[in-house]
């Protein structure tokens, strides 16, 4: 399987970060040697003093699919989750600056959190889906599918003009405003309304 993840999908993190807001959704990857499962814990790793949490949707792809039009996007997805876009901010400002590639800032070992999943007969409106970041006590981020520039089947038909789709694929659909800084014995807690979707420990 392969993750998918789009980058600057809400207006208030693009600015949070002073980026450009983009005229297509920003898409990289990261491999399955990437994912942390829900409850492991996350050890920072040695080449980065600034490690961001950022919380997002996900999506699982659930059959093959490419140049898949918008409206039948909804066909390739039942799952709804939420995870971890953990980045090595530190290092993907210097490689931002020299225009190389972000993987080791953002495809590394533990950085993909990938948390629950609830069936889309769970969900209301998934168009109006609202998540949230705990950390420790306090609340961090806050989000709704709302404010995404781009949506869901949006998402699936742009990404699938590229990547073919396969089962068990994940989208991670981006960040809201409010990312920041990890450090040791932090702990991390994800919602979907107000469900529990994720946890994790920093070591
Ligand atoms: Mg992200």
């Amino acid at each position: 399987m392969k993750i998918i993840c789009v980058g600057r999908n809400y207006t208030e993190h693009i600015e949070e970060l002073q980026n450009e807001k983009p005229t297509d959704p920003v898409l990289f990857m990261k491999p399955d040697s990437a994912i942390l499962p829900n409850k492991n814990p996350f050890y920072i790793p040695e080449f980065s003093d600034n490690i961001h949490y950022e919380v997002e949707i996900l999506v699982k792809i659930n059959r093959l699919g490419k140049h898949i039009a918008p409206k039948f996007a909804y066909k390739y997805y039942d799952e709804i989750g939420l995870g971890i876009d953990f980045t090595a901010r530190d290092l993907q400002d210097k490689l931002k600056d020299k225009g190389l590639p972000w993987e080791k800032a953002k495809a590394f070992d533990g950085s993909a959190v990938i948390g629950d999943f609830l069936h889309k007969n769970q969900i209301n409106d998934l168009n109006h889906l609202h998540f949230s970041l705990k950390k420790n006590d306090e609340v961090v981020q806050v989000g709704n599918t709302a404010q995404m520039l781009w949506k869901i089947d949006e998402l699936i038909a742009y990404i699938s003009q590229f990547f073919t789709l396969k089962i068990g694929d994940v989208i991670f659909t981006g960040t809201p405003s409010g990312v920041g800084k990890v450090k040791i014995n932090d702990k991390l807690f994800g919602y979907i309304e107000d469900k529990k979707m994720l946890e994790v420990d920093i070591k």
